[in-house]
């Protein structure tokens, strides 16, 4: 798939609007348009991943900035301590229905375990 049939790629391009909540190095934090908790951000890589299982080595610098990313944001906005839950849908089996990898940060609600 290019980057102009991509969701992701678009919203990471800015060809396409999002709510833009913050900005790391190769990272874009938007809101999600159907939120499933009061905080429901995605943070999506400006680089085209389709799923996690097609991450190499070569991510796992950018994996972890993703992760120390989103408990900066989950910071921001007032998840901590009283929690919050960071997902990764990988492949349709998991729900994944946006084939550029993303990670769900969830809160602001009791979430509960485990998700259906
Ligand atoms: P997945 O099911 O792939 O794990 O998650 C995809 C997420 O992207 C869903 O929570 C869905 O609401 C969100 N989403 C899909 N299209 C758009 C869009 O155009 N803009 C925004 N902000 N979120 C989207
Ligand atoms: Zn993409």
């Amino acid at each position: 798939m290019s980057a102009q049939e991509c969701l992701f790629c678009r919203i990471a391009g800015r060809s396409l609007p999002a709510e833009v909540v913050g900005e790391a190095e190769g990272l874009l934090a938007i809101k999600d348009r159907n939120p499933q908790a009061p905080t429901h951000l995605l943070i999506i890589p400006t680089e085209h991943i389709p799923t996690l299982a097609d991450a190499t080595d070569g991510h796992t610098a950018l994996l972890g900035r993703a992760v120390q990313f989103a408990n900066r944001l989950a910071r921001q906005h007032q998840l901590v301590p009283s929690g919050y839950r960071l997902v990764i849908n990988c492949g349709a089996g998991a729900g994944q229905s946006v084939w550029h990898l993303h990670f769900h940060l969830l809160g602001g609600r009791l979430l509960r375990w485990p998700p259906g």
